[in-house]
């Protein structure tokens, strides 16, 4: 059975929920015991999860007046298990907050705040229902993300997502590339395209685990990670 690490986050149920369906075994990682070296021996994919903004000092930038502080030791912590996972070739899942910690962690920036930095945006904030659908995004045909959602897509290139972010991809990391925009251009997916499986999503695909809208996202990574060991 693949283990998935997942990082710890205020609600992980609809995280747990979405992989223990694919029938994966769910490790919820501790920063204060789980060494990023002894996690990537120990899981076969890892999971980044949503939460709080990234500190802006780690992408070169002074706080936007709307930029939430830090998690104490997250981003860090966060930012070498995602570079360890990807240098040790393990799958990757990484999930609004968690594709912003990729995306700092290679080297790119990230849209601080969209509703007062991207005027005319599209709504990227609806808290409630968790699932409700807030936007479409456009996802490129020769991506990961669409292979994993072809069946969702229907031979179209773009679905409808929930969106829960002030925050957004901006400069892109090196060696990613941009798989999913909103109508407004931001950035709703990156992928590295030269590993088998490293993907960041901005929505939420948690959200639909009990209809299953976004299942495959996850049976993808858990399919990839029992590959991988
Ligand atoms: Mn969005």
């Amino acid at each position: 059975m693949a283990v998935i690490g997942v990082t710890r986050t205020s609600t992980l149920n609809d995280y747990e929920s979405a992989l223990e369906r694919t029938g994966a075994e769910v490790r919820i990682l501790d920063p204060a015991v789980d060494s990023p070296e002894a996690v990537v021996r120990a899981v076969n994919g890892l999971m980044l999860t949503g939460g709080r903004d990234v500190d802006p000092a780690l992408f070169g930038e002074a706080p936007h007046e709307t930029t939430e502080p830090a998690e104490c030791g997250r981003d860090e912590y966060e930012i070498a298990l995602v570079r360890a996972a990807l240098e040790a070739q393990l799958p990757i899942l990484a999930i609004c907050r968690g594709v912003q910690v990729m995306n700092v962690a290679f080297g790119g920036s990230l849209v601080q705040d969209i509703p007062s930095m991207m005027p005319g945006a599209v709504t990227h904030r609806i808290e409630n229902p968790r699932s409700a659908i807030a936007h479409d995004v456009w996802i490129d045909r020769s991506s990961l993300l669409a292979r994993l959602l072809e069946d969702r897509l229907e031979g179209g290139d773009s679905c409808a997502v929930n969106s829960r972010h002030h925050q957004a991809v901006n400069t892109v990391a090196p060696g990613f590339i941009v798989t999913a925009t909103a109508p407004d251009g931001v950035i709703e997916a990156i992928e590295r395209p030269d590993r088998p499986f490293c993907l960041g999503v901005q929505w939420h695909p948690e959200n639909f685990w009990r209809t299953g809208e976004f299942s495959a996202l996850f049976e993808g990574l858990v399919e990839s990670a029992s590959r991988a060991k």
